[in-house]
């Protein structure tokens, strides 16, 4: 089985398109939606449609999925991505509104152990940013692999006990059974690791291979629809700087 890990979409069409249209050529078996398909970008519906129309064999709930719907408090939330919020929560449907509510939190599907967050109170989002915070989940999770979004950072960890090693982004990992690894996938519509092409991650289960990838997309048009949708400046302008 070839997965394609697809994470923190946020209404952005055109890198999602992109990323599919790479991962077409990869002779993908099934899709995993790793939360925050909305939020930030002009296309809250469409990306909601689209990612809908791969059959995701899994689709787990992030903080701006559930905030849009009233599901988890945004008064944490930056002024920016308060107002994408506000915004987005109007422009979705009953039925795209529904979807979004019936995500859960934590999936388990094979080897994989999926969640938007940590593995620590999955409702809370807390981010892992540090060797620190992946200790934490690579000690609760329970199967070989765990993927995980949100901080819009692609990385992979390895772990095993006494032994935490932190590989770079963009690097392609062999599963080894002594081990346990904790991918971010990274961010399709959003990146913040200082590259602007979308990410997102591939595993191929029957040869124990997890690989990060990159892909550009049209970011001048996701911009320009952001502009003319009225969305934040700063949400707009930072799309081109990966940040
Ligand atoms: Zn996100």
């Amino acid at each position: 089985m070839r997965y394609a890990i697809i994470s923190d979409i946020h209404g952005n069409l055109e890198a999602l398109e992109a990323a599919a249209q790479e991962l077409s050529g990869e002779r993908i078996d099934e899709f995993i939606l790793l939360g925050d398909m909305v939020g930030y970008g002009a296309d809250p519906l469409a990306v909601i449609k689209t990612a809908r129309s791969y059959g995701p064999k899994a689709s787990i709930a992030g903080n701006h999925d559930w905030g849009s719907v009233g599901m988890t408090d945004i008064s944490g939330f930056n002024k920016e991505a308060a107002f994408a919020i506000r915004w987005t929560a109007k422009m979705l449907d009953e039925d795209s509104a529904g979807y979004l509510k019936g995500l859960p939190l934590v999936a388990i599907i094979g080897n994989m152990t999926l969640v938007h967050g940590s593995l620590e109170n999955p409702s809370e989002f807390n981010y892992i940013l540090n060797d620190g915070d992946a200790y934490i989940t690579m000690s609760l999770m329970k199967t070989p692999v765990c993927f995980v979004g949100h901080s819009h950072v692609p990385g992979i960890y390895r772990y095993k006990p006494r032994d935490l090693e932190v590989f770079s982004a963009g690097s392609k990992v062999s599963i080894e059974p002594a081990y346990r690894y904790l991918v971010n996938a990274g961010s399709i519509g959003q990146p913040r690791d200082g590259d602007p092409r979308a990410s997102y991650a591939i595993f191929d289960e029957a040869r124990g291979v997890v690989e990060i990838k990159r892909v550009s997309y049209d970011i001048t048009k996701a911009q320009r629809k952001m502009l003319d949708a009225g969305l934040p400046a700063t949400l707009v302008y930072r799309l081109r700087e990966g940040k």
